[in-house]
């Protein structure tokens, strides 16, 4: 080694440069905003809680969406009508909002997709029982839960009942202080040894005993016959106008009652149900409103079904995108033949979760690649399970471009993988959109207790998230 560069190793101001300049190093969102900027996140937040009150099903939530967009000027594409603003609700669960580009449509989209649907408890078809003088109601649970986080909470019960006249009769119960809520009960400690305590958790408790206790008042006497569970249907039908036979064509969803909140004493956290995935459907919503004039046409799509894989016609997998660039293409005089050749030029986000680095077990992730609460958005190059199955894996070129528009707009992100390689895994609904040819990769923000009743998630990188979508809508770049 010569002098000089032995003198230059010395110099910590040289080596402090150095390790500016060639490493990677994590910014903490607190750390890298301004005043004016920690405002915004803490305002957002405010907004943010209150759409996770209003939409805690994906028909609510299409129902919101819908709502703010014909607020803010939006047209009913599915209905014929044209404008630079437009909406498309297919089936009330899941919706889509256009903002038409200077550019023509052969040039790409720009989509992010996020999904509206989360893991719940669906009522079964026979729903209602007696037993032991009180009165349940049969579940089927949907997506991915730990079933014990379901027992001994308040619950509230949330849908839609179809009558065979075609009347829709909609239920919210449990979410007012002056309603009644309902719950799972579970079982005291003292008697739990075999039943519970010495089984595997995955074992212990058994989806058919999630059933929800919603009565125990009876009608009539002691001779008249299922006189609990009558009572019951007298309710519904003097409340409600439904028989027994219309649950049979119902959609009714069992979720945790009560309001998103505030957590900690620093307030810089938010806990509720379904953050998984309204923690990215919401700012979809908010940067596409927000969106003028832009050069490529945005997209913001809110599916259904992708908890469960993304199978049915309101999933990613349906139809639905290639109709709206066909009805798209029409409007704009082009031929729909086009559409696959849109949807080769389009980039996409993906637009969901990550599961944050857990410090309580630290033990299923892999501490260098895991994403961390308060350190930005995630993107996520790839999903899937052991050696990339059931994958997205977003190509390099599309990650430097995303790279470059975050950092000159002042994003905060975080690269970030699901735990270790062989924990586990998941799947999101990027590779259903990938097959059409479109850029695609997932990103949205880090969530701790994902798929529980009451994820926490960081207004940091929950307005990281905003910022990250805002930005990917009008950033230059073919
Ligand atoms: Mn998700
Ligand atoms: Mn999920």
């Amino acid at each position: 080694m010569s002098e000089v560069s032995r003198k230059e190793v010395l110099d910590k101001d040289k080596l402090e440069e150095l390790r500016e300049r060639l490493m990677v190093t994590p910014k903490l969102v607190w750390d890298q905003v301004d005043e004016a900027e920690r405002e915004a996140i803490l305002a957002y937040a405010e907004g943010y809680k209150e759409f996770l009150n209003l939409a805690k099903t994906e028909r609510e939530a299409v129902k919101e969406i819908q709502r703010r967009a014909t607020e803010a000027g939006f047209v009913n594409l599915a209905a014929g009508e044209s404008g630079p603003r437009c909406y498309y609700n297919y089936k009330g669960k899941v919706i889509a909002l256009i903002v038409r580009g200077r550019r023509p449509l052969t040039d790409g989209l720009r989509i992010v997709a996020a999904h509206i649907d989360s893991p719940r408890l669906d009522l079964k078809q026979h729903p209602l029982y007696e037993d032991t003088d009180l009165v349940f109601l049969k579940t089927h649970y949907y997506g991915g839960i730990k079933k014990y986080q379901w027992l001994a909470r308040p619950l509230a019960l949330h849908g839609v009942v179809l009558k065979a006249d075609g009347g829709a009769v909609e239920l919210k119960v449990g979410e007012d202080p002056e309603d009644p809520v309902f719950t799972v009960l579970d079982l005291l400690p003292h008697l739990a040894r075999k039943t519970q305590m010495e089984k595997k958790v995955s074992e212990a408790f058994e989806g058919e005993k999630l059933n929800v206790l919603v009565g125990s008042l009876p009608l009539g006497d002691k001779d008249t016959k299922e006189r609990f569970k009558l009572r019951l249907l007298k309710y519904l039908e003097d409340n409600y106008g439904i028989r027994e036979e219309d649950l049979i064509s119902a959609e009714l969803e069992v979720v945790p009652a009560g309001p998103a909140r505030d957590v900690g004493w620093d307030r810089s956290l938010v806990a509720a149900y379904g953050q998984d995935d309204r923690s990215c459907a919401y700012p979809a919503l908010e940067a596409i409103l927000k969106v003028q004039d832009p050069e490529h046409t945005c997209l913001a799509l809110f599916y259904d079904k992708e908890e469960v894989g993304s199978d049915g016609n309101t999933s990613a997998k349906s139809c639905l995108l290639e109709e709206i660039v066909e009805l798209l293409l029409e409007q704009a005089g082009g031929s729909p033949l086009a559409r696959r050749r849109v949807l080769m030029a389009s980039r996409a986000i993906s637009a969901d979760v990550n599961g944050a680095l857990d410090p309580d077990y630290p033990e299923v992730h892999e501490k260098r690649n895991a994403a961390r609460l308060g350190y930005g958005v995630c993107l996520t190059k790839f999903t899937g399970h052991g050696g990339k199955y059931m994958a997205n894996d977003a190509n390099a070129e599309y990650l430097a471009w995303l790279r470059r528009i975050f950092n000159e707009a002042g994003v905060i992100w975080q690269a970030a993988h699901l735990g270790k390689v062989d924990e586990g895994g998941g799947g999101t609904i990027a590779k259903y959109l990938a097959v059409h040819g479109i850029e695609i990769i997932d990103s949205g923000p880090p969530l701790l207790s994902m798929h529980s009743p009451f994820e926490v998630a960081s207004k940091a990188d929950l307005y990281m998230t905003f910022k990250a979508f805002r930005t990917f809508f009008t950033a230059p770049g073919q």
